[in-house]
């Protein structure tokens, strides 16, 4: 039986609707056609890359002309537009409410594609917090309603480095699935490069695109993911029903060095030995004829946090990460001392001592393992004052007031 995983290539280079349909058509059917990942009958999210309000040429954001060509090819499936949407939650520099919708729509070209295309474009701001029980460092993940809400997900994210992760492709696009300015504290609870890139595969493992197609055609080399960045020709589409197959390929391609691409190590770690290079079918294009040997990376590469001043990450990032996220208290009425919770957390935060369990909430990343593992349900989760003022503030929705569920999609 063949386990491998299978990345496509096929080269672009502009983004003429010609050529573009030819490049997105070829490189999905050498997987077999959008027919074999789209069900009519199917509630369909388009997850472009909407970062910021950046126009299409700082290549900052998916092609609106690419994503448009992406939903004519699934228009061809579905036979109508009426249960496709777009949705995106933004980086947190744009508030994740009506008005930052509408300014990201407006600006980056999707408002004039969902009027083409006759899709409709999320304004909701709702979100659940899902149960994640098979994460390994994040167990409870709050994922925007649009998403929580389809059967099928068409990822398409963007050719980019990132100053924290390397590179930004098919796996950190799926960041844009938490709610707006919630992100700021899954960077504060995971503010190493490890746990960062292990948080991002575990929410990709948990909610999984039936399929990812990367706008490889602009790309950001150096200081990406945003404006700091410098714009690259790279003239590639690429697709994959594996978004971590996908990204690994990327990272080829950018000639990223061996020990550098933060989601390799971890997988290495994990022990997860699927996505070795010959476990990664490369169909289309060679691989050593489009690598790109002098594409710049960022600065920050090899480095194992983007902070490296001890005082700040040993003072005040646990003052700020305690202030704005949510943080774990136990019912000592309900706990029987089984020592679950202390065996189980990654960051040997719980102790124990005075016939009590105690938490270290500055060594905590609220991974919320402990939460889910323990059989009394002696432990649960508050959300501090400040953490609820700010997003409330931002236009989010009372976390709070949120439902949980304990299955994925
Ligand atoms: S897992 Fe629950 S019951 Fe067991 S020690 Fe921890 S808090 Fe107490
Ligand atoms: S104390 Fe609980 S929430 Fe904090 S790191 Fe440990 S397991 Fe995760």
């Amino acid at each position: 039986m063949n386990n491998k995983t299978r990345v496509s290539v096929v080269k672009c280079k502009s983004y003429n609707k010609i050529s573009l349909n030819e490049a997105i058509s070829r490189c999905v059917s050498l997987l077999g056609g959008f027919k074999k990942f789209i069900n009519p009958q199917s509630k369909i999210v388009i997850k472009p890359n909407l970062f910021l309000a950046a126009a299409p040429e700082k290549a900052v954001t998916t092609h609106p002309l690419f994503i448009e060509a992406v939903i004519e090819n699934i228009i061809d499936i579905t036979g109508s537009s009426k249960n496709i949407i777009i949705a995106d939650s933004f980086g947190p520099a744009v508030p994740y409410n009506r008005t930052g919708m509408e300014k990201v729509y407006s600006t980056t070209g999707i408002l004039d594609i969902a009027k083409r295309t006759g899709c409709r474009l999320n304004y909701s701001t709702e979100y659940e917090c899902l149960s994640n029980k098979e994460g390994r460092i994040l167990k409870r993940i709050e994922v925007i309603k649009p998403i929580v809400e389809a059967d099928v997900i068409v990822n398409l994210p963007k050719f980019k480095t990132h100053n924290l992760t390397v590179i930004t492709g098919a796996i950190k696009n799926m960041f844009g699935i938490i709610p707006g300015f919630t992100k700021v504290g899954y960077h504060l609870r995971f503010d190493d490069f490890e746990s960062f890139s292990g948080m991002l595969l575990d929410i990709v493992s948990f909610i999984k695109p039936a399929l990812n197609i990367m706008d490889g055609i602009l790309g950001i080399e150096g200081e990406g993911p945003g404006r700091s960045g410098t714009p690259r020709r790279v003239g590639l589409v690429l697709a994959s029903d594996d978004a971590i197959s996908m990204d690994i390929i990327m990272s080829k391609i950018m000639n990223v060095g061996k020990g550098l691409n933060p989601f390799l190590e971890v997988l290495k770690k994990w022990k997860v030995e699927s996505y070795t290079d010959s476990n990664i079918e490369v169909l289309g294009e060679k691989l050593s004829d489009i690598m790109i040997y002098d594409f710049k990376l960022p600065g920050n590469i090899g480095k194992k946090r983007l902070i490296e001043n001890n005082f700040i990450n040993t003072y005040i990032l646990p003052l700020v990460r305690s202030s704005l996220n949510p943080y774990v208290y136990i019912d000592y009425n309900k706990c029987n001392l089984c020592m679950t919770c202390q065996k189980i957390c990654p960051r040997n935060s719980i102790s124990y001592s005075n016939n009590r369990i105690k938490f270290n909430h500055r060594t905590c990343i609220r991974c919320f393992c402990c939460s889910e593992m323990c059989p009394e349900g002696a432990i649960g989760i508050k959300y501090p004052f400040l953490g609820n003022l700010i997003s409330k503030l931002l236009g989010m929705p009372d976390r709070l007031s949120k439902k949980s569920k304990t299955s994925g999609i």
